[in-house]
């Protein structure tokens, strides 16, 4: 039995490594080009002749790094300066020939493809090249793997898989070699990859944990296990690199010399009567295991009393105390409720096998033999069990959403190769097996080709939307404040270069709070609380209850009701708001109206405004369909949802004319009654509205266009997106 699994190979030389490599690398590359080709040319997708990137959090990072090239960026403005992925696009920035906008589109498709790296490296170590090849070919491009790295998909996201893999590799390697030159391989990766990515504690500590758990099982006597533990403890501190580089290179140092420096002893040389005969001079070398203890152990220490297993203890808490109730925000006075944001967070919820499997090998069949393939590598391997943790992150996407089957895909590629090559190993001539191990790789690479040619991800704002934001980089000042949706933070902040109230990062239900209560209430009450909410967060004091204190008010019924009355007290105004308006929106606004439309007192979700929005009607003369069951009677100017029939007040039509500018025409049926219908001609759109939601500034300023002066300015007035001064 252990024979069929034995398959020593020897290594290859760096030569024909760097070949490879090469090849995979180029392979991986190439098929990021797919997206970019199906693209090209389409206008819509590009600015300045480049097309954008397809990932929203892009944005973030993408600020940090204008603002590092330019070496200016404000206070409270959340830019990113001191972020690696901000720091390292910099740096290309400089030093590379191509734009910043090719290289943050490009990016995630090299730095992606470097997976192939690892992989080769870790097949290598095993002295079974192949299945390091197989997996290079493989991974970069497998379902969810290339889904968080394709060409635009400028995250974190790019190294985050790497980095761990690069780790795996550094400490096989290390136990299959047990040589020095080996051991500062994980521990630097380690130290990389913290610095690059935080939440990677939990998987880097995870996979010291697993080479603890293999020297305490298999390797108990290794001296040189503890030596790679105590490198590894001291990586894995979360401190900052700068601290443990040194400390790291230091211990090395001095372990390095000690071993390889031999002394003069006196040796006592004994002869049969046990008497001494004569005394000698021995060269000797250094017995310093006692003393890798002592690091071991104080390394150990080093790693427990720095703090790094809070993060897996707080994670454990929020795991078993999950609490998806409101957020609350109390001092001693206020309690306040606010919408918990975790109920609208998509990627948090269990995905089905399908995707699952898919995900993670492209396909069911391959599925099921990278499965046997991994069991069956980790048996005849067992210094790759080390690589058990990333299996298991991976295994954790079925129950917590499909970020993370992506942690699997490495050694899923590699236990996929290992089972090629044991199954094709005996059959000869050489060139066969190698036909049938190229064959067989084909296949299990196909499905996840054809994946890759139908992901066709749009970008995320589309050129026309963009050269609002452009323009209104020009009107705005660095200073001021655009009041929008979070979705759009990081874009805004990108493109105009001003400061926002909410964004990608920063979203909690007490932030959301005032954007949300901006964009659904009416416009007095809009205008008063974007005065404040700009104004509070530049003073630090970005709380719904800082604002009730200041004004000795315990209730915030009552303090909303002010807003509404136009009785509250503003503070003074030390630069301009704008509202950003953009017809996406539409698409969540009932999303958006979840966190504002809300008891503050209680929690409680206050009556659910009524919003329907649908592309899909028809016209049947008396009646216009407007799909869900929902139907307009127009000779009776009355709505029918299903057995319920009600009245609307008025049918408005919303038109560009000839002379460029949006045109209401209102034709009014029962006053009073709550629902309104709203065509938007050019859009093809029609909106079913309550009277609550018409009045809101979104619906009226977006829709209508019609802003009360008092209150707002139109800046930018485009189908796509509309801008709005505050005049508070
Ligand atoms: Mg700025």
């Amino acid at each position: 039995m252990k024979e069929f699994f034995n398959l020593e190979e020897s290594e290859w030389d760096y030569k024909k490594i760097l070949l490879v490599i090469f090849l995979a690398f180029t392979f991986s590359v190439l098929l990021r080009y797919i997206w970019v080709d199906q693209f090209q040319n389409v206008e819509a997708f590009k600015w300045l002749g480049q097309l954008m990137i397809n990932t929203n959090d892009g944005y973030y990072f993408a600020e940090g790094a204008r603002d590092i090239i330019s070496g200016v960026h404000q206070n409270l403005d959340s830019s990113p300066i001191d972020n690696p992925v901000s720091q390292l696009t910099a740096l290309l920035v400089k030093i590379l020939p191509f734009s910043f906008e090719t290289i943050i589109l490009w990016m995630p498709a090299f730095l992606g493809s470097l997976l192939v790296v690892p992989l080769v490296l870790i097949g290598n170590s095993l002295k079974q090249p192949i299945v390091g090849i197989i997996a290079g070919f493989l991974a970069p491009i497998t379902w969810s793997y290339y889904n968080r790295t394709m060409t635009g998909y400028y995250d974190t996201d790019m190294l985050t898989i790497v980095l761990p893999t690069f780790i795996v590799w550094g400490i096989v390697s290390s136990l299959l070699n047990k040589e020095n030159r080996f051991l500062l391989i994980a521990p630097i990766f380690t130290i990389l990859y913290l610095f690059w990515y935080q939440q990677g504690s939990s998987l880097s500590l995870g996979l010291a944990g697993m080479l603890f758990l293999y020297t305490v099982i298999f390797e108990r006597k290794e001296i040189y296990n503890y030596k790679l533990l105590s490198f590894m403890f001291i990586a894995l501190a979360p401190v900052s690199a700068l601290i443990k580089l040194p400390i790291l290179l230091i211990a090395f140092g001095v372990i390095y010399w000690f071993e390889n420096r031999t002394h003069f002893e006196d040796d006592e040389v004994l002869g049969k009567d046990t008497v001494v005969l004569k005394k000698d001079k021995h060269k000797r070398k250094y017995n310093i295991d006692k003393y890798i203890f002592v690091l071991f152990g104080l390394s150990a220490i080093f790693l427990i009393a720095s703090g790094a297993f809070n993060p897996i203890i707080n994670q454990i808490q929020n795991y078993v105390f999950r609490d998806f109730g409101t957020e609350v925000e109390t001092n001693q006075s206020i309690t306040l409720h606010y919408f918990n944001v975790v109920k609208t967070v998509r990627e948090a919820s269990a995905i089905p096998w399908e995707t699952f499997v898919n995900r993670i090998s492209g396909n069911q069949i391959t599925f099921w033999l990278a499965t046997i393939g991994t069991a069956l590598m980790m048996f005849r391997y067992r210094v790759m069990l080390i690589a058990l943790p990333m299996v298991a992150l991976g295994f954790l996407a079925y129950k917590n959403g499909l970020r993370f089957t992506v942690y699997a895909v490495p050694i899923y590629a590699l236990g996929l190769g290992y089972l090629i090559v044991t199954i094709f190993k005996e059959v000869s001539p050489r060139y066969i097996k190698y036909l049938l191990i190229a064959g067989a790789t084909t296949l299990a690479i196909y499905p996840n080709y054809l994946h890759i040619k139908s992901y066709k991800v749009p970008v995320v704002f589309n050129k026309n939307e963009v050269a609002v934001l452009d323009q209104l980089k020009y009107i705005a000042k660095r200073e001021d404040y655009v009041v929008t949706w979070w979705d759009y933070g990081y874009p805004i902040r990108y493109y105009s270069d001003v400061k926002t109230l909410v964004d990608g990062g920063q979203h909690s239900g007490s932030i959301n709070f005032f954007a949300s209560y901006v964009l659904m209430r009416g416009q007095v009450e809009s205008a008063n609380m974007a005065r404040l909410a700009v104004e509070y967060r530049e003073m630090n004091k970005y709380q719904l209850d800082k604002m009730m204190e200041d004004r000795n008010i315990t209730d915030p019924n009552i303090f909303l009701q002010n807003l509404v009355d136009d009785k509250v007290e503003l503070p003074e105004k030390t630069r301009d708001v704008y509202l950003y308006l953009p017809l996406r929106m539409m698409n969540i606004f009932p999303t958006v109206g979840l966190f504002s439309n809300i008891d503050l007192k209680t929690g409680k979700q206050a009556i659910k405004p009524f919003f329907y929005q649908t592309s899909q009607f028809k016209d049947n003369g008396k009646f216009i369909s407007l799909g869900q069951g929902i139907v307009f009677d127009k000779i009776r100017a009355i709505i029918k949802i299903g057995n319920i029939e009600r009245p609307i007040d008025s049918f408005y039509i919303t038109e560009y004319k000839k002379d460029g500018k949006l045109h209401v025409t209102r034709l009014q049926s029962r006053a009073g009654a709550n629902l309104s219908i709203i065509f938007m001609k050019n859009y093809g759109k029609i909106l079913v509205v309550d009277h609550n939601t018409f009045k809101s500034t979104y619906i009226q300023l977006f829709v209508f266009e019609n802003y009360s002066p008092q209150f707002f300015e139109p800046v930018i007035l485009t189908p796509l997106a509309k801008v709005y001064k505050l005049k508070r």
